[in-house]
């Protein structure tokens, strides 16, 4: 099982090191990047779970750069904290507006940091608790966010998890790109209905290698299904 990555993007090495320190007792992966630039490069190659974003960074803000990722299709799932030496209310509303979940204000013991984390990755993974999907050799583990093959991991966004898991567990019906929207997106979500292709399609193409793709169906002029007797 795949532990849960926390990326944390912090200029100063100090308080970095602190608190990869801090995750790594607590059972995380960390890994730590230092501006903006590294923060994108780190995002692709580790695939966080959970981001710490620093409010004051060199370059880009923290604020600009959460705004970016949250425009990014492959990021915008990505749960958020702000790290923030600023206490006043404006600047938390600011942070919130630009798309962090929650914020610590420094100085933060690293106990109150960690609590604050598990209790955001609870909030954004409400299966959390649920128990692992199996069909045929496919397994979704909501627990550790994770789909593998045979045991082995296959690389899958935060978007098509949900959507898969949904389709996992609602299997040999059909769904119309409406339903699936309210049903995986939310019913608040200012998502089109062609972006449901665009998750379908990368899910196909995440599932294509081991020969799963076929388990995800178009009917046309209907919609999509998940099919295990396919
Ligand atoms: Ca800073």
């Amino acid at each position: 099982m795949n532990a849960t990555t926390i990326l944390i993007i912090e200029d100063e090495a100090p308080i970095r090191e602190m608190v990869g320190y801090a995750l790594k007792r607590a059972g995380f992966e960390a890994v730590e990047a230092a501006d903006a630039d590294e923060a994108l490069v780190q995002v692709t190659e580790s695939n966080p779970d959970l981001i710490l974003l620093d409010w004051m960074l060199p370059g880009q803000s923290g604020m600009d750069l959460a705004k970016r990722l949250r425009r990014d299709d492959r990021t915008r799932d990505i749960p958020i904290i702000m790290l923030t030496a600023r206490v006043e209310e404006d600047d938390k509303i600011l942070g919130l507006e630009a798309g962090a979940d929650d914020y610590v204000t420094k100085p933060f013991s690293p106990r109150e940091l960690v609590a604050r984390i598990k209790a955001l990755l609870r909030r954004s993974r409400p299966h959390a608790d649920e128990a692992p999907v199996q069909v045929g050799d496919l397994t979704l583990n909501p627990a550790d966010h994770r789909v593998s093959i045979d045991d082995r991991p296959i690389a899958i966004g935060p978007t098509e998890f949900r959507l898969l898991h949904y389709l996992m567990t609602h299997p040999d019906r059909v769904y119309s790109r409406g339903q699936l929207l309210d049903r995986v997106w939310g019913r608040n979500s200012f998502v089109e209905e062609r972006t449901i292709d665009v998750h379908i399609l990368r899910l196909r193409k995440a599932l294509t290698a081991h020969g799963y793709s076929r388990y995800i169906q178009t009917v046309r002029g209907a919609g999509y299904r998940f099919s295990c007797r396919a």
